[in-house]
């Protein structure tokens, strides 16, 4: 089994338990049977009251939460069923944290998760250390695998895999030559026209001989001079967060509003009130994309991103575009309002609790965010769509 690892990214867990908050973890089920009828999950249930796993409708199980904590922690803060059953009950999200394993038909891609401390800060040791962990890993569990049959692209579309690996490398190649707004909408325009020209063929799978000749052209257009597209990024990115930022679903409206029309927002869950300045000053980076610190972590993430297949995930590639597009405007964003928030904090500080607010609510709890995404995809093809070719 060959593995790659993510370059220039190091990883040792401190034993945070940061990844055992704000969120409840899925137990599979080699996991949910070794835990079921133990005499730990015996004891929370006697101690709280609470049956420690969740049975979901969709049939799946989870860990259950309490204070904001997973309910196996103990009061210093440790796994009690790596401590009192073993290491390899834990469900299979715990043991590989912060690694994130996807075979493809080019070997098994190992990323990493951007809300680990030791991630963020790229302290520890090399990934590649931790080979052995991770060969016994997928051995025993069946990672779902990405490449092996044609990739949803949207519009009733599909790439195969050399045509996937083709758009993977011109972004990466864009993002290393201009800012990655312009990379990424160059990106999100290539692919658009080259579905909406394909999409009433027989074949429905674009290869690489197709999209080869779109993605090697010169760009059609200079992204700040696409007004159509500055104005849907910046719609989006005020819908974007206001949805994370919104305490209830019915909330994201006004904040989302209130951004868009630079009236004083109110951010409970980054906890700061205030006016910002108008949203175009997170739309564009420098022109450079190697500017500025900040910019220069904007394009370590969308690099981490693109290595764990992020454009390959759980909706059509032209939506997983979009998100990523929106991804440099959100770092902005939370860099600058935590900024504002704490005055005293490095730029690092800013720059990790921006990771923190896209790994957790753009990448992690979708639901909420996943129509918009596909919204701004949809929006954008309809506009590509007007224009002419
Ligand atoms: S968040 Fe990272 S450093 Fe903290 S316990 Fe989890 S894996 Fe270890």
């Amino acid at each position: 089994m060959q593995l790659h690892f993510l370059a220039d990214q190091s990883f040792e867990c401190r034993d945070c338990s940061r990844c055992c908050r704000n969120w409840q973890i899925h137990v599979d089920e080699v996991s949910r049977d070794k835990i079921r009828g133990s005499a730990l999950e015996l004891r929370i249930l006697q101690q709280t009251g609470i049956s420690p796993l969740e049975d979901m409708e969709d049939g799946t199980c989870r860990t259950v939460r309490r204070e904001g904590s997973c309910i196996f922690l103990d009061e210093h803060e440790l796994c009690r069923i790596h401590a009192e059953i073993d290491r390899k009950s834990k469900p299979i999200g715990c043991r590989q944290y912060p690694f994130m394993i996807r075979p493809t038909p080019d070997g098994v891609m190992i990323g990493v998760s951007f809300y680990c401390p030791s991630v963020q800060r790229n302290s520890g040791r090399p990934l590649s250390d931790y080979a052995g962990e991770l060969e016994e890993l997928i051995r025993e569990y069946g990672y779902r695998s990405v490449g092996f049959e044609p990739i949803a692209a949207g519009l009733g579309l599909a790439v195969d895999w050399p045509a996937y690996r083709l758009i993977e490398q011109r972004l990466t190649r864009w993002l290393a030559e201009s800012a990655p707004d312009a990379a990424l909408a160059r990106a999100i325009d290539t692919l658009g026209r080259a579905m909406l020209v394909h999409q009433s063929r027989s074949d429905r799978v674009l290869g690489e001989d197709v999209l080869g000749v779109l993605f090697d052209r010169p760009p059609t257009h200079r992204l700040e001079e696409d007004e159509v597209l500055g104005t849907l990024r910046e719609f989006f990115l005020a819908a974007m967060v206001g949805t994370i930022e919104a305490p209830h679903p019915e909330m994201a409206r006004p904040i989302t509003e209130a951004l868009l029309e630079g009236r004083e927002v109110d951010l409970t869950r980054s906890g700061w009130r205030g006016t910002l300045p108008g949203l175009y000053v997170f739309l564009h980076g420098p022109e450079s994309g190697s500017a500025s610190e900040l910019e220069q972590g904007i394009l370590r993430y969308l690099r981490a991103l693109l290595f764990r297949k992020f454009l390959t995930m759980d909706r059509p590639l032209i939506d997983n575009l979009a998100a990523l597009s929106l991804i440099p405007s959100v770092l902005r964003f939370y860099h600058f309002v935590d900024g504002l928030k704490r005055p005293q904090a490095s730029h690092d500080e800013h720059l990790h609790m921006a990771y923190d607010h896209a790994e957790l609510h753009m990448l992690t709890h979708v639901s909420g965010v996943n129509p918009l995404f596909a919204g701004f995809a949809s929006a954008y093809l309809d506009q590509l769509s007007l224009l002419p070719e």
